[in-house]
């Protein structure tokens, strides 16, 4: 038993997960993990050097050239690739999708689950992804699965991407993240699922804070 509490959040794209749980770590003084974060680095890394994504042979063979670090920065999660910051580019769209088709390689998340579980491991933590519940916290103190309809969830991400300036209409916004779910919910490798012991939460009539408040009661009522 770890002496350190953590919390799984999971659920598809654009539930709110990493801006409720940020928040809701920021409350309750747990670190946010967003693992997301990881796989777009490795997917930025692939994209940039042109790898078709869709052979896993090619993505593999990558893997030894990538170093990846978390490190926070005025209680901020950063990502460094190979020492860079990379954290704003892996926001790009084309990196969602650069994130999904490299997160279905098993070398991929095979690479990446130490990391998640060291930190975990010596912190209490509030970690976000697909398979955080089932694969890489199984043992996890509280287990969320925040989801929201998908046209609620692509206005959000659509109205996010307006607001930094992207020149993107609401069904590509749409068809981006059904697509992304579909892949992450039918890929043999740690698909998105809800753990068998997780709560599920549905954000689709309730607002931010609201929801922040909805997950930091649940947390708050299994510990
Ligand atoms: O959460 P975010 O949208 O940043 O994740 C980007 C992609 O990384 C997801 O669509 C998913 O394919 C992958 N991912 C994953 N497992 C995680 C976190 C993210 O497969 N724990």
């Amino acid at each position: 038993m770890s002496k350190y509490i953590s919390v799984a959040i999971d659920g598809p794209v654009g539930a709110g997960k990493s801006t409720i749980a940020r928040a809701a770590a920021g409350k309750l003084g747990f670190v946010y993990v967003d693992t997301g974060a990881l796989y777009r680095a490795v997917g930025l890394y692939c994209y940039r050097k042109g790898i078709d994504m869709k052979r896993a042979s090619a993505v593999v063979a990558q893997l030894d050239e990538i170093s990846l670090e978390i490190k926070r920065i005025n209680g901020t999660q950063h990502v460094f690739l190979n020492e860079k910051d990379v954290s704003e580019e892996i926001r790009l769209p084309e990196i969602s999708m650069a994130a999904s088709a490299v997160s279905s390689v098993p070398e991929v998340r095979t690479a990446l689950l130490d990391m998640q579980r060291i930190i975990a491991e010596n912190n209490d933590v509030i970690m976000d992804g697909r398979d955080i519940g089932t694969v890489v916290l199984p043992n996890a103190d509280v287990k969320i699965f925040l989801t929201a309809s998908s046209e609620i969830r692509a206005k959000r991400r659509y109205d996010e991407l307006r607001a930094k300036g992207r020149e993107v209409t609401f069904e590509e916004v749409l068809d981006d993240l059904n697509k992304r779910d579909y892949d992450d919910s039918h890929r043999a490798a740690a698909p998105l699922r809800a753990a068998e012991d997780a709560v599920v939460a549905d954000t689709s009539g309730l607002d931010f804070e609201q929801s922040v408040e909805l997950v930091c009661g649940l947390i708050k009522e299994r510990l």
